[in-house]
């Protein structure tokens, strides 16, 4: 299991150890979706932080009087939950309208950082950057925020001691 774990990155043990997160992770995921996101790679130490962040942009994002189904239908209308697709231009430009064109094309970690990259202006490039910050001093796998490095085991984590120990 060592071995495995160290060939595959955090985000797919997350598959593997954590079915029951996972599916926690998804519903959060449907309910945001108008963001834009695809399912996101968020290693589970980061999720809260990740899930606060998210919550933030949204309301930065949409005009706050809609409710969640109507902002969810008019980004489904505008990309079919795509972000490199337009399903109706009118739709797409209803979404630009009450968003100011922002949104999330991708979420992953990269060099043991998280990273949100998309469309925005600055009140949410502000909150992406806190969160940022915030995952550079939280330990990926458990959320512990004390002695946090970045660790190089093949893959670059972002570990506090205790878990270096059990996963590098
Ligand atoms: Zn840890």
């Amino acid at each position: 299991m060592t071995i495995l774990k160290k060939c595959l990155k955090t985000t797919d043990m997350d598959l593997i150890n954590f079915p029951q997160n996972d599916k926690r992770k998804m519903e959060f995921h449907k309910k945001y979706r108008h963001v834009g996101i695809s399912y996101p790679g968020v290693p589970k130490g980061w999720v809260p932080i990740f899930e606060r962040a998210i919550v933030a942009i949204e309301k930065e994002m949409w005009p706050g009087w809609m409710s969640f189904h109507l902002k969810r239908l008019i980004h489904w209308l505008a990309t079919g939950n795509s972000v490199v697709c337009i399903k109706f231009r009118w739709a797409e430009r209803l979404r630009n309208f009450c968003t100011h064109g922002q949104m999330i094309t991708d979420i992953k970690e990269k060099y043991a950082t998280l990273r949100i990259y998309g469309h925005f202006r600055e009140d949410i490039n502000k909150i992406i950057r806190e969160a940022e910050t915030e995952c550079e001093k939280t330990c990926e796998e458990c959320g512990n925020t004390e002695d946090v490095k970045i660790n190089d085991g093949g893959w670059l984590y972002n570990l506090c001691p205790a878990c270096t120990e059990t996963i590098l």
